[in-house]
């Protein structure tokens, strides 16, 4: 059976790319061997789907060429998919920092892209599985459980490793090194991180407390809240740093991210008469601040009686907490997939690769990750739309 373009892994990319192929006249079939399409989507957003954000700038994304995703962010923006939300009457809001959700239900999102599909006339199999690809006389031949099919475009939509149990799987990445492309290495990203055995024994007591704070890492830096877990910590703010971190680096916590870099050195001029736990008690709750105490106030006297190098110690104890995760809770419970196909691989207008011609990729299975918020969604519509305009 020919078509013109098989397309594998019916995904936000793959979808949104076999609705483009398919409004062209292409004659598109669409593969994916779970039983049901868009599974990672359904779950996505507690169940409401974060589809996209109004703040998408390439600044948002990590990739070894933080140029590549520009132009289709320009051909496809968040604009343009909250037409299409708002084309199928999609009740959606806002929650903070431009995150756009659906009032109901992320089975919306798919129901929407499958009446497009449908509309565009994309011939989709689910619970189909690949066995192979190969490339022969400008054709591809895709080996799979429902039989042996054929096209002139092959588009590799299969997404990263997180979460296997929504049929990630490590094909794409598989299918690029057959075809001998240049891969990013992978980690797991959007993450929780986990403590090792002596600070879990410190903080586990802590489990299911949130506070705000400042984290870094590397080129990372996020203001938002962050959760002790009873095995490590996570919350937006260890999520997001988690894409910036690597295996064996320190993060920096400011736990205290509306004072001042010195506050302690300026309470000290303030109130010399106090206590230094008196100066900082009140801005953590109970629990967190005798835990902290144990470790971080090495000099319990009154503020005048401290000295400066002792104060300036205890003061970044609290502005810039050193914390070396033992490692992260892995692909089993990550947002994304960090790495994947080289950018340099490939074209930005088309996605297709440059040494394998009629061979694409679309979404997270190539080297962009976007932080959390709804950006990787959004590379997924856009790099997925831009190769439906020419596989
Ligand atoms: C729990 C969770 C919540 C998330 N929430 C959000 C969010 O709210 N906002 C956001 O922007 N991002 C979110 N993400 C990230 C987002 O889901 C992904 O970045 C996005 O789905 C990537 O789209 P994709 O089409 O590239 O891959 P996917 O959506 O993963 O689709 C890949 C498809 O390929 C299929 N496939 C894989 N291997 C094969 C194979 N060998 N043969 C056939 N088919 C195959 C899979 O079954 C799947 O259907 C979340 C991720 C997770 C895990």
């Amino acid at each position: 059976m020919t078509h013109d373009v098989i397309i594998i892994g019916a995904g936000a990319a793959g979808m949104m790319c076999a609705i483009e192929a398919g409004k062209r006249g292409r004659n598109v079939l669409l593969l994916d061997h779970s039983d049901k399409p868009g599974r990672k989507i359904i779950i996505s957003g507690g169940g409401r789907c974060n589809f996209t954000n109004m703040g998408v700038t390439p600044e948002n994304y990590l990739s070894e060429n933080p140029h590549f995703c520009k132009s289709a962010f320009k051909r496809y923006s968040q604009y343009d998919f909250l037409d299409l939300v708002e084309k199928y009457e999609i009740a959606w809001h806002e929650k903070k920092l431009g995150q756009l959700f659906c009032d109901k239900s992320s089975r919306d999102i798919v129901k929407m892209l499958l009446a497009e599909c449908d509309e565009a006339g994309v011939n989709l199999k689910t619970g189909c599985k690949v066995q192979e690809v190969s490339k022969f006389d400008e054709q591809f031949s895709v080996n799979t459980s429902l039989g042996e099919f054929s096209s002139e475009s092959l588009v590799i939509a299969t997404g990263g490793l997180s979460v296997p149990g929504t049929g990630a799987s490590g094909f794409g990445f598989k299918t690029a090194e057959q075809f001998a492309l240049k891969m990013i290495p992978s980690r797991a990203a959007l993450v929780p991180f986990l403590w090792d055995e002596k600070s879990k024994s410190v903080f586990e007591n802590l489990s299911g407390i949130a506070l705000p704070c400042s984290v870094s890492c590397g080129s990372g830096k996020f203001d938002e809240s962050f959760l002790f877990t009873h095995k490590g910590i996570s919350g937006p703010a260890m999520l997001q740093i988690s894409n910036y971190w690597q295996e064996g680096q320190e993060i920096s916590i400011d736990l205290l991210p509306d004072e001042s870099a010195d506050f302690l050195l300026l309470a000290k001029e303030k109130s010399p008469g106090k206590k230094i736990e008196q100066v900082i008690q009140p801005f953590f709750p109970k629990r967190v601040f005798e835990t902290f105490k144990k470790s971080f106030i090495t000099d319990k006297r009154s503020m005048a009686q401290i000295p400066e190098k002792v104060l300036q110690q205890i003061n970044d104890n609290f502005k810039a907490w050193k914390v070396k995760p033992a490692d992260t809770e892995g692909y089993k419970t990550a947002e994304v997939t960090v790495g994947g196909v080289d950018t340099n691989e490939l074209s930005s207008k088309t996605m297709e690769a440059k040494k394998v011609a009629g061979l694409y990729f679309v979404g997270e299975v190539v080297d962009v990750t976007g932080w959390l918020g709804g950006y990787n969604f959004q590379w997924a519509w856009s790099s997925g739309w831009c190769c439906g305009q020419f596989c």
